[in-house]
C-alpha cells in the first residue's frame, strides 16, 4: 500500500488522515500542533518533523490547511513540499482557498512536472469521520485519475469540476448558493411566525412547495421539523458562522476578479460579517435566524 504524507490534520485533516489509515495506507503526518498529530498518531500514523519529512518518501501528499497563505507557503517556500518532493509525487491540497493561490500552486507544480488537483471539500467535520465528504476536483484528467482512488476513502462523492482552480470555484459557488438560501429560508419562518404560522405548518408547506431547499429540508433553522438539524442543539456543532464568512468573502473575492454580479452574495456576506462582529462567530451559521429575529 502507497506512503502518504498528510500535512495538517487539524479537525477536518484528522479524521480524513485516521480513514486513510484504516484503508490501509501507510501515514507521514505534520502540523504545527502536536495536539492534532498525536490524535492521528495514535491511529498508527507515523509522526514527521516537518512538512519536508511528512513527504519524504511518499507517493502521494495530501494537505489541508486554512487559507491560501499556508498552502503557498507549504508548498512553495525553498524547503517546501514542491521543491522536496520525489518526481512523480501525487499533490492533492483539499484546503478551501482563494482561486489565485490554488491557481499559482497548479502552475508551478506543473511547471516541476508534478501531478497536482486542488480538492476542497464539503461535509464537515461529520462527513469527514463518516468518510462521506464531497470532493470537488481541478486539475488534469491524469491527476484526477491517479487521485480518485486515494479520495474514495476519504468520501463518498468524488467529482472532477474542471481545469486548476475549479474545485475551489465550485467550492464557493455552492457555499455562497447555501448562504443566500440560508437567510431566506430564516426569512421566512420569521415572517412566518410575525403572521402568526405555527413553525412546523410553515415547515409541511414550504418543503412541499417551491421554496423547498436544502437549508430548509436538511438543515432547518427552526428546531422541531428536521431533529438532526443544529437549530435542536440551540445552533452548535454545525457549520460556524466564522467559516461561512470566510467562504463567502472568497466568493466576494473571485466575483470581484471576474466581473460577475452577485448583488445577494454580497449581502449574505454583510449579514454573516455582522453575526460574527456581534461575537457570534463559533455559531452554527442557520444560528442566522436569531439575528433576524432581533434577539441577537
Ligand atoms: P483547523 O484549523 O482545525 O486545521 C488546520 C490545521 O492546519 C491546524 O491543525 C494547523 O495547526 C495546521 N497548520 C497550519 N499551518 C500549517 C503549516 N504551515 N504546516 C503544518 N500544519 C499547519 O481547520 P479545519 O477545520 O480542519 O479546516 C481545514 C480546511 O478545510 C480549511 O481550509 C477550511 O475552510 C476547510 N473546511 C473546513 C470545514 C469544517 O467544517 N471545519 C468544512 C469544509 C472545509
Amino acid at each position: 500500500m502507497a506512503t502518504i504524507g498528510f500535512i495538517g490534520v487539524g479537525n477536518m485533516g484528522g479524521p480524513m488522515a485516521r480513514n486513510l489509515l484504516k484503508a490501509g495506507y501507510r501515514l507521514q503526518v505534520f502540523d504545527l500542533s502536536v495536539e492534532a498529530v498525536r490524535h492521528v498518531t495514535d491511529a498508527g500514523g507515523k509522526k514527521a518533523a516537518s512538512a519536508v519529512d511528512a513527504i519524504a518518501g511518499a507517493d502521494v501528499v495530501i494537505s489541508m490547511l486554512p487559507a491560501g497563505r499556508h498552502v503557498r507557503d507549504v508548498y512553495l517556500s525553498d524547503d517546501g513540499v514542491l521543491a522536496k518532493a520525489a518526481p512523480n509525487t501525487l499533490l492533492i491540497d483539499c484546503s478551501t482557498i482563494d482561486i489565485d493561490s490554488a491557481r499559482a500552486v497548479h502552475q508551478a507544480a506543473e511547471a516541476k512536472g508534478f501531478d497536482f488537483l486542488d480538492a476542497p471539500v464539503s461535509g464537515g467535520v461529520g462527513g469527514a469521520e463518516a468518510a462521506t465528504l464531497a470532493f470537488m476536483c481541478g486539475g488534469s484528467d491524469k491527476a484526477f485519475a491517479r487521485a480518485k482512488p486515494v479520495l474514495d476513502n476519504m468520501g463518498k462523492r468524488i467529482v472532477h469540476a474542471g481545469g486548476a482552480g475549479a474545485g475551489q470555484a465550485a467550492k464557493i459557488c455552492n457555499n455562497m448558493l447555501l448562504a443566500v438560501s440560508m437567510i431566506g429560508t430564516c426569512e421566512a419562518f420569521v415572517l412566518g411566525e410575525k403572521l402568526g404560522l405555527d413553525p412546523q405548518k410553515l415547515f409541511d408547506i414550504m418543503s412541499a412547495a417551491s421554496g423547498q431547499c436544502w437549508s430548509l429540508t436538511t438543515y432547518c433553522p427552526v428546531p422541531g421539523p428536521v431533529p438532526a438539524a443544529p437549530s435542536n442543539r440551540d445552533y452548535t456543532g454545525g457549520f460556524a458562522t466564522a467559516l461561512m464568512l470566510k467562504d463567502l468573502k472568497l466568493a466576494q473575492g473571485a466575483a470581484q476578479g471576474a466581473g460577475a454580479a452577485t448583488p445577494l452574495g454580497a449581502e449574505a456576506a454583510q449579514l454573516y460579517a455582522l453575526l460574527a462582529a456581534k461575537g457570534h462567530a463559533g455559531l452554527d451559521f442557520s444560528g442566522i435566524i436569531k439575528m433576524l429575529r432581533g434577539e441577537l
